[in-house]
């Protein structure tokens, strides 16, 4: 099984390949030319252990990397780095399941798929015969940088530069970036938002090229435009899916719903690509912050950047342009040039409206639901207060989005809920939530949510205390291009 761009004009390349370049040439997605059935026999399915699922949906869909080879990637990037050998734990809160995804060593969701990408990247360009080394650039909107510094730190024969946008993240996540060592990588903060960072990456891939910008080292993206970061994110639908079995809540095959705080679009068609591999997924509920572009898009079938950006307390979904939206819309077009034209309508309008047969599929398979900072806040309380169990603001509007979820539809399917960070990458937005005031140091902040609540803080975020700042660069979007051409020598 090959991969090819959305906007169709590149030629099919294999999944290692693909990892390689990130984006396609033609400025699209790559994609799986089929998906790979992994509908697995029940005793088979209930007797694997969690690294055996992911070996298996992981093989399925990067084929040409050997499996003896993932199994050994997947020891390199997970062993001893999670807190729980399960990785993702799943558990009951209420009536609803929370699957854990913040267990890694950044206390975000985005260290399932960074933890194991320099493996993978590292394997293809073995595999590819790459002789040059890597460059990794990616934007963040705070929990993808510091997930890709940690994986790539110090990795041979490839380097790692992040951009940030320089109000748009977390004193914590701040912290976490600055503080990251490691010979091979660059951190720089960027004037404006994430949109803005995001910008500035893609223009720096179509200044390769087009010849305008040079460089040493083949370029390549550790943002979920890389279809090696959303591997093994369809692996813990799987996961999720075995528990609830294991567990007697389901029996094998009946449906589940889950219910994605979403960004950038990556987690969420993780999920759709578990459906289309016969998991039995039934509705997916994408839960958006008060920038709902993906809300009003998945109801109206209009998807409009021209809107205002807000910066919430949800700040790793604070996205208007969700890049992987594309992929889906590459799944559920008609023709192959249909992808093409939305985007160059929302490249040249800022807006474009999908086919009335479009939205019926979408109807089927989507639910979404948009949430406020402060009603994120109150649920995050009452969460609290009735379950005992502490909820980061991500989780908070999803959260959110499951009540619309269970209100508007009779759904007879137990929910997942994907908890995608640690409430301590957050913790001014956790005491507002508690009423306690903000101390204005994210380190007493930290320690008060301890007190209040009892749950302990993750280990690797108390590190941080004693790590010096080692990063201070600075740089307006326009600047990006000088930028990378500075620090990694290209002509
Ligand atoms: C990245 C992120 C999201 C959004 O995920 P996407 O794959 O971009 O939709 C949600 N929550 C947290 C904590 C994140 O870091």
């Amino acid at each position: 099984m090959n991969y090819h761009s959305t906007r169709g004009k590149s030629s099919n390349i294999s999944s290692a390949a693909a990892i390689l370049q990130g984006l396609a040439p033609d400025g699209g997605l790559y994609v799986p030319e089929e998906f790979p059935e992994l509908f697995l026999e029940k005793e088979e399915f209930l007797s694997m252990t969690t690294y055996e699922i992911f070996q298996q949906v992981l093989s399925a869909l990067l084929p040409d990397i050997p499996t003896e080879d993932i199994r050994q990637l997947l020891s390199r990037g997970y062993d001893h780095k999670f807190e729980t050998e399960d990785l993702v734990p799943l558990k009951q809160v209420g009536d609803r399941y929370v699957l854990e995804l913040y267990h890694g060593p950044t206390n975000a969701f985005k260290d399932m798929a960074l933890s194991l990408l320099p493996h993978l990247v590292t394997k293809s360009r073995e595999l590819e015969k790459v002789e040059e080394e890597l460059l990794i650039i990616t934007a963040t909107s705070g929990d993808t940088g510091k997930a890709a510094l940690v994986g790539f730190s110090d990795v041979p024969h490839t380097k790692i530069m992040v951009f940030y946008p320089e109000e748009g993240v977390s004193s914590l996540q701040k912290i976490q970036m600055l503080t990251q060592e490691g010979e091979n990588v660059f951190v720089c903060a960027v004037k404006g938002n994430f949109d803005d960072a995001q910008r500035g990456v893609k223009e720096i891939f179509a200044a390769i090229e087009s010849g305008e910008l040079q460089l040493p080292d083949q370029l390549s993206s550790a943002n979920s435009i890389n279809i090696g970061r959303l591997a093994p994110q369809v692996a813990y639908y799987f996961k999720a899916y075995r528990d609830l079995v294991q567990q007697d809540v389901i029996s094998y095959g009946e449906l589940v719903d889950f219910v994605v705080p979403t960004g950038n679009f990556g987690n969420i068609l993780a999920g759709y690509f578990a459906k289309k591999m016969g998991l039995p997924v039934g509705t997916l509920v994408c839960a958006s912050n008060k920038n709902d572009v993906l809300t009003e898009f998945l109801t109206t079938g209009t998807y409009n950047r021209l809107r205002e950006f807000y910066k919430t307390n949800s700040p790793s979904m604070d996205i208007l342009v969700a890049s992987n939206l594309e992929r889906l819309l590459w799944m559920l077009a008609d023709r192959p040039e249909e992808v093409a034209g939305y985007m160059k309508q929302l490249a040249e309008d800022g807006k474009y409206t999908v086919s009335q047969q479009m939205m019926d599929v979408i109807n089927q398979d989507f639910f979404s639901s948009s949430c406020l900072d402060e009603e994120a806040l109150a649920i995050i309380k009452e969460v609290w207060e009735k379950e005992n169990y502490l909820i980061d603001p991500h989780t908070g509007v999803a959260w959110k989005a499951a009540n619309d979820y269970q209100q508007s539809r009779a759904s007879a399917h137990p929910l997942v809920v994907l908890s995608t960070a640690s409430p301590y990458k957050f913790p001014e937005a956790m005491l507002e939530a508690f009423g306690l005031e903000d101390p204005e140091d994210g380190f007493q902040a930290m320690d008060l949510l301890e007190q209040h609540t009892g749950v302990a803080i993750p280990k690797t975020l108390l590190e941080l205390k004693h790590k010096k700042m080692l990063h201070n660069d600075l740089i307006d979007p326009k600047e990006i291009i000088s930028y990378v051409n500075t620090k990694v020598g290209g002509k």
